[in-house]
């Protein structure tokens, strides 16, 4: 067999366009043009090289952005006070705080200061509480990713079983809420699932996820899943970004898998651009709900 090639990037480009277009409707219509305010600490080149395709993506779907630099040897109190001067900037609709943190900073402490109502990441406890009870503000941006992937590929999802590599509170936690939701924030159809989360303490990984109709990485190990761990026909969404020497690899082993999976997301060119892309329409959303519009 040879793995249909889940094209995430054109997937993603689709959703940024819509983005586009209901932003323009949305200012056409007297609204004030979203804006999203990123917070880099240091110079780690992977967070400069993601917060700059965000500021591009805001850019191009005529969202407003603004970085706010701060020196690695920011103390902890001096990035809460940003935050929340952010948080009273009438004109900011969105702010995300870019992880990781440099050594010495609580993520945690920073992230719990972001207001519910511009935290278009979905870190806060009061966006994840309403997840969990399945009654979302904001959603995930990169489980949320997933979801509508698997949506638009036309992936069947209820009755499946899913197994999710990973229990992050970013990635594989609400990774699982989503698809084991009843309705679902694509609908029921990418929902509806029975879903399995393992992680680093789960025995038998390899056969819990040869039990796997559809399997989600988000380990951040490359190349862990080998195709031989696989169910025939297993559709495999991989989460994962590693970079190995000069190149970005899966948390799957891509080749191997692409002999067995029916479905596969590439690395790069899979989850990553539609994190960005969702990661947008909360923007906008937060931009709307400030108006009580949304
Ligand atoms: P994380 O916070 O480090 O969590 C990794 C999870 O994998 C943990 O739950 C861990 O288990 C589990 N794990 C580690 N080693 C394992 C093993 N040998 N067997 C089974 N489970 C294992 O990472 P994350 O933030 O969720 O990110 C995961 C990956 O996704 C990374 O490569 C990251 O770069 C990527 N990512 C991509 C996007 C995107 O836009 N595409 C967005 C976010 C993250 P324990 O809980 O037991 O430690």
């Amino acid at each position: 067999m040879t793995a249909r090639i889940l094209d995430g990037k054109a997937i993603a480009a689709e959703i940024r366009g819509e983005t586009a277009q209901q932003t323009a409707d949305w200012i056409a219509k007297g609204g004030e043009q979203p804006c999203l305010a990123a917070v880099l600490v240091g110079s780690d080149p992977a967070s400069e090289v993601y917060v700059r395709n965000k500021q591009r993506a805001c850019e191009r779907a005529g969202i407003d952005s603004q970085l706010h630099r701060l020196d690695a040897s920011t103390s902890q109190a001096e990035l809460i006070a940003v935050v929340e001067r952010l948080n009273n900037d009438p004109h900011v609709d969105g702010i995300l705080v870019q992880l990781p943190l440099p050594a010495g900073l609580d993520e945690r402490e920073v992230l719990d200061v972001v207001a519910p109502m511009k935290d278009v990441d979905a870190f806060s406890p009061e966006n994840v509480g309403l997840l969990v009870q399945g009654r979302p503000r904001f959603l995930p941006c990169t489980p949320h990713g997933v979801v509508q992937l698997l949506k638009r590929c036309e992936i069947p999802v209820p009755g499946k079983h899913v197994v999710v590599i990973g229990r992050s509170d970013i990635v594989g936690k609400p990774m699982a809420l989503l698809l084991a939701a009843r309705d679902g924030s694509c609908g029921p159809e990418a929902a509806n699932a029975t879903v399995t989360i393992a992680h680093s303490q789960s025995d038998d990984l390899e056969g819990i996820v040869r039990s796997g109709d559809i399997i989600v990485a988000a380990v951040g190990r490359p190349e862990m899943v080998r195709g031989s761990w696989l169910k025939p026909g297993a559709v495999v969404i991989d989460v994962g970004i590693n970079r190995v020497g000069d190149r970005l690899v899966g948390d799957v082993h891509f080749e191997e898998a692409s002999a067995v999976a029916s479905a596969i997301t590439p690395v790069p060119g899979g989850v990553g651009p539609l994190t960005i892309a969702m990661l947008l329409q909360n923007t906008l959303m937060a931009a709307k709900l400030k108006t009580g519009e949304a």
